[in-house]
């Protein structure tokens, strides 16, 4: 198999169109994912032919949307490689997924135990853990990044010990592109027996993720990231973790039997998914997890890579340009701030241009903090993006400059 970019931009309809008379270039993928065809008719299909609530109905319809349903789980369940379908809990996207985890794991903290994550986390990978940690007692340990963005490996180690409860890190940075030693960081606080969660919200549109290889406990993404609708996500956990997990929501579906009085839980995955669930996005998920997976993974990686390295490349060229977030493993994403102009000024000038790119703090104050910024401009790439698009960038962001002078 080999990479054809027209072929897969052909597939996604939203690019083809003109922003103020000029072509679209989307450059704003770690914020959300285009969505191809294959996973607008799987929503078309649904809402068009059987749409109907699932596991309760006695009627064609019901069956039909549940058979979808949890057909989208099995495709999940075979693309992270789980150990069972058991093991994947729909939620609505990475934030819910990680506080399903902070909400059990606050029950069971005490003082005198410890958390650890990282400076490079998102809000939802952080605040959880600080809220956790303030209700509970529990202390916060966070380790600290170099000036590149690489993750201070020897600091995180030494920060684990007896008293670790959790170890909460992202894949891959949404601020910096950082790409962590996932594997490795497992290994690490394994050794003290501590919990580990993954925050996949931007590893797993760049694939290949196996959750059993990875060794980690919990691992959360969002389907609007993998190309799939919004609204869905997915927490996996181990099943003999998740088994005894304290419920997160109570109400239908999630039990086995009630009395006015009392009520106990049913199974996984159901205990841990109370109400109506987003139906048509699991079976949206469930098509991108398909579309996604019939590609050549190695040569999505290597455009990907293509991608990044023309424009790191490229930004080397323009004065006045510092780049945040310069790790050796580095994947999709360029953030920058610009001498004497502002992110969002930069972010408005691109958007005049057809050019969509992300200005802010990019849900990591903190971070923007450690790093004496405000916040970043920040483009990023997805399998779709072509070289030509990362040249129109280029030629955007210099009349920006131009004008901004
Ligand atoms: N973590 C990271 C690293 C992210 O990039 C994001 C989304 N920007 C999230 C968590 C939260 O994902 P969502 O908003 O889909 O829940």
């Amino acid at each position: 198999m080999s990479f054809d970019v027209q072929a897969i931009r052909a597939q996604f309809p939203i690019l083809s169109q003109q922003v103020d008379g000029k072509p679209l270039v989307y450059l704003d993928n770690a914020a959300t994912t285009q969505k191809p065809q294959a996973v607008i008719d799987a929503l078309m299909s649904f809402y068009t032919q059987t749409n109907a609530n699932v596991h309760r109905g006695a009627h064609k319809l019901s069956d039909e949307a549940t058979r979808r349903y949890e057909k989208a789980r099995d495709q999940v369940t075979s693309f992270i490689n789980a150990n069972s379908r058991e093991e994947v809990i729909w939620t609505a996207g990475t934030t819910e997924s990680i506080n399903m985890v902070a909400h059990g794991l606050t029950k069971q903290l005490e003082a005198g135990d410890e958390v650890v994550v990282t400076e490079m986390e998102h809000h939802a990978n952080l605040v959880t853990w600080q809220q956790a940690c303030i209700q509970s007692g529990a202390t916060l340990r966070v380790a600290p990044i170099f000036d590149n963005g690489e993750l201070d490996i020897e600091t995180f180690q030494s920060y684990l010990g007896p008293n670790t409860r959790m170890v909460a890190f992202p894949h891959v940075s949404n601020a910096l592109g950082t790409v962590n030693p996932v594997k490795e960081l497992v290994q690490m606080a394994k050794r003290y027996g501590a919990l580990v969660l993954v925050d996949g919200a931007q590893g797993i549109a760049h694939g290949g993720v196996d959750v059993q290889d990875l060794g980690c406990d919990f691992y959360a993404f969002s389907g609007h990231k993998l190309f799939g609708p919004t609204g869905i996500g997915v927490l996996w956990g181990r099943k003999s973790i998740l088994a005894d997990w304290p419920v997160w929501l109570t109400g239908g579906e999630m039990i086995a039997d009630v009395t006015y009085q009392t009520a106990t839980w049913g199974n996984l995955p159901n205990r841990l998914e109370a109400g109506t669930p987003h139906i048509a996005g699991a079976i949206g998920l469930g098509a991108a997890v398909e579309w996604f997976s019939g590609l050549d993974l190695a040569a999505v990686q290597a455009h990907e890579k293509s991608l990044i390295d023309a424009a790191m490349k490229q930004a080397q060229d323009i004065e006045g340009m510092r780049l945040i977030g310069t790790a050796a493993n580095k994947v999709g994403i360029l953030s920058f701030v610009m001498d004497n102009a502002h992110p969002a000024d930069v972010g408005f000038i691109l958007d005049r241009q057809g050019v969509a790119i992300r200005t802010g703090d990019n849900c990591a104050q903190p971070l923007m903090n450690r790093l004496g910024i405000n916040g970043t401009a920040r483009a990023s790439f997805s399998l779709y993006n072509t070289l030509d698009e990362v040249d129109a960038f280029f030629v955007a962001l210099r009349k920006a400059q131009s004008m901004l002078a």
